[in-house]
């Protein structure tokens, strides 16, 4: 399979049936079903090339969906919002039409598929999809006013005017700026009376300030297996230190439930009982840091035990001591002071107030034929291909509903 760039441009019609601002995953999907359906669909994107975030996703092999998905896995104000479109269009829908493309395609933990190849393998399928269906596809295309006059949505753009009966915001959110994210999805809902759940940066690094900045620094590079909880929600994955703060999926997952003043707990040792090891060590005489070697990278453990002084040998050590120990080890306390922000966030939290919006076609409430699909909703998935299936599910229900 090629890889391959939406950037040409098509010869605009004015009038349409459905135009879909935004070319990315959820547009894609969206346009090509409801092309499918018979629709005259324009979709158009203000960024030199179509669906960026596709390309560098995953590390460029784009985790494109999980082969376990339920609502659980998504965070949203109503949390059964989700529900309609995922059962609608699961995850095996997509992996169907990966498939019948002949996509290569791999499985890692937790159930994530991405591309074998190259993520540009997929932005490639969605394209045939929307030529297949005769979507008009147009870039390096900004908005500069949308009205609403006599049932029709009317369009002035850089590439001229456009009139559709429908109209779908499908420009995701605020994450990463460089490929072109915008808040334009909020704008148009706020020009409509849509409520806003406000935003922040998710799926993020945090960072810290002070002494924990530098000893974190000082570890920049090192990775481990851990759980990291923030209040009741926990994951067991591994986090990276870097050289201003903590990364690596544990981090990015939990980042969507933190905010500034919270901290973070971090099991350093999880699935073990901690305290019955540190008495197997006191009875048996064996040292501590050759014990804490067998799982921490050296360096670490160093590091660890200059912040957090242990005897080596535990004979003389009281339980009470050894429980202050397990303590340290399986509930390490960490103040973050911030998240590294918008520019190294790969999702945002909040958006477009899903009350405002049908649950199964995606329109909005209060303005007819005015639709609001993927990220730019207060739809936010955890880490593992979540955010994507969502992107496909709300698309392909919105697509079969204009
Ligand atoms: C670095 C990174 C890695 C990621 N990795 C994964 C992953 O592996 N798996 C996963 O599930 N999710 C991943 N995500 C999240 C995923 O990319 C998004 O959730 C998903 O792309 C959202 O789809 P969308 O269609 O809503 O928005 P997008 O795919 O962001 O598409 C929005 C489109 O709208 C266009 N646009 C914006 N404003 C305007 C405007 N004013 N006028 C015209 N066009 C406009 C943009 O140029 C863009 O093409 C990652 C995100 C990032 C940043």
């Amino acid at each position: 399979m090629s890889s391959d760039s939406i950037s040409s441009n098509s010869v605009l019609h004015t009038l349409y049936d459905v135009i879909v601002i935004g070319a990315g995953a959820s547009g894609l999907m969206c346009s090509a079903t409801a092309g499918y359906q018979g629709k005259r669909v324009l979709v158009i994107d203000h960024a030199p090339k179509a669906a960026a975030k596709i390309r560098i996703s995953g590390g460029g092999k784009c985790n494109f969906t999980n082969l376990d998905v339920s609502s659980n896995n998504f965070i949203c104000q109503n949390p059964h919002f989700v529900k309609s479109a995922l059962s609608r269009y699961p995850s095996s829908a997509f992996i169907e039409l990966v498939e019948r493309h002949g996509l290569d395609y791999e499985q890692r933990d937790l159930g994530k598929l991405f591309c074998a190849e190259r993520a540009s393998d997929l932005i490639q399928i969605l394209r045939t999809e929307c030529d297949w269906a005769g979507v008009e596809v147009t870039v390096k295309c900004t908005v500069e006013q949308v009205d609403y006059n006599n049932q029709q949505y009317q369009l002035q753009t850089t590439q001229g005017d456009l009139t559709a009966s429908k109209l779908v915001i499908a420009t995701g959110a605020l994450s990463f700026p460089k490929l072109k994210a915008s808040g334009y999805g909020y704008q148009i809902a706020k020009q409509f009376g849509l409520n806003i759940i406000p935003t922040s940066p998710g799926l993020v690094p945090l960072v810290f300030d002070g002494k924990w900045q530098e000893r974190i620094a000082s570890l920049s590079g090192l990775a481990l297996d851990v759980k990291v909880s923030c209040e009741t929600h926990s994951f067991e994955e591994a986090i990276l230190f870097t050289h201003n703060g903590l990364s690596g999926p544990g981090i990015l997952q939990v980042s969507n439930y933190w905010q500034v003043g919270k901290p973070i707990q971090i099991d350093l040792l999880p699935g073990l009982v901690v305290v019955e090891e540190l008495q197997r060590l006191k009875k048996s005489g064996d040292s501590l840091v050759k014990w804490l070697n067998q799982f921490w990278p050296k360096r670490f453990t160093q590091t660890w035990l200059e912040v957090f002084p242990m005897e080596n040998q535990l004979s003389n050590i009281t339980d009470e001591v050894l429980l202050d120990y397990a303590d340290k080890i399986q509930n390490w306390v960490l103040h973050p002071s911030d998240t590294a922000g918008y520019d190294k966030a790969e999702v945002t939290l909040g958006g477009v107030d899903t009350n405002e919006v049908s649950s199964k076609t995606f329109e909005a409430k209060k303005q007819p034929g005015l639709y609001f699909i993927g990220e730019v909703l207060d739809v936010t998935g955890h880490l593992g291909g979540y955010n994507f299936q969502w992107a496909w599910a709300s698309g392909v229900a919105c697509g079969l509903a204009v």
